[in-house]
C-alpha cells in the first residue's frame, strides 16, 4: 500500500449525512524524547480514517490507529516498545468559527501524515518505559534491578557525620 500524506475530501464527492471508512498508510517520524532518538514502530502506520459529510457543509472525521516507540527504557535502559493506541476525532465546517475548523484541513485537502504524527505524540505516555514495574537500575551499583532480582541490595554505608563525630575524641 503506498503512504498517504494529503487526503482529497473534495474527491470523495460524498452527500450530506453520508460516509465512508478508508484504511490507509501513514509515515510516522522518529520522535525526541528528552535528547533521545525513539523510532516508531511500525514506521509506515496502517491508519483507519472514517470521513462522514455533514448535513450542514464540511466534513467530520474520525483517525484511529496503534503503533509504538521502540528505544532504551527510560529507568533500566533496556530495549522498550510500550505500544500506544490512537482514537482522534476532528470536524471541519469551513466558516464555522475557530471551534469547527480543523487546523488539518485546506480548503479539501486533509493533512493527514501532520494529523497522525501529533496525534501520536499527545497520546504518548510521559515516560518510556519496558514494563509499568520496571525496578530500574540500582542507585549504589548501576546494575538493572528486573534482573537481579528483590534479593539485591548493599549494606547501608555509614553516615559520613557519624563517622567524623567519631573522630573527636572526649576527654
Ligand atoms: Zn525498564
Ligand atoms: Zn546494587
Amino acid at each position: 500500500m503506498s503512504r498517504t500524506d494529503v487526503f482529497d475530501l473534495g474527491r470523495l464527492g460524498l452527500t450530506p449525512g453520508e460516509g465512508r471508512r478508508f484504511d490507509l498508510e501513514v509515515a510516522l517520524e522518529p520522535l525526541d524524547f528528552g535528547g533521545q532518538r525513539y523510532d516508531v514502530v511500525p514506521a509506515s502506520v496502517p491508519v483507519r480514517l472514517d470521513v462522514a459529510r455533514m448535513v450542514g457543509g464540511g466534513h467530520s472525521l474520525r483517525l484511529r490507529f496503534a503503533a509504538a516507540v521502540h528505544g532504551p527504557c527510560m529507568r533500566c535502559l533496556a530495549d522498550a516498545e510500550p505500544a500506544t493506541e490512537v482514537d482522534g476525532r476532528e470536524v471541519h465546517q469551513p466558516g464555522g468559527g475557530e471551534e469547527l475548523e480543523s487546523p488539518y484541513v485546506r480548503g479539501e485537502e486533509l493533512e493527514l501524515a501532520r494529523w497522525v504524527n501529533d496525534a501520536f505524540s499527545l497520546a504518548l505516555p510521559s515516560q518510556v518505559i519496558c514494563r509499568a514495574d520496571c525496578a530500574g537500575l540500582c542507585p549504589v551499583c548501576g546494575e538493572n534491578l528486573n534482573e537481579a532480582g528483590p534479593e539485591h541490595h548493599h549494606e547501608p554505608e555509614p553516615d559520613p557525620r557519624w563517622a567524623k563525630l567519631r573522630e573527636l575524641k572526649f576527654d
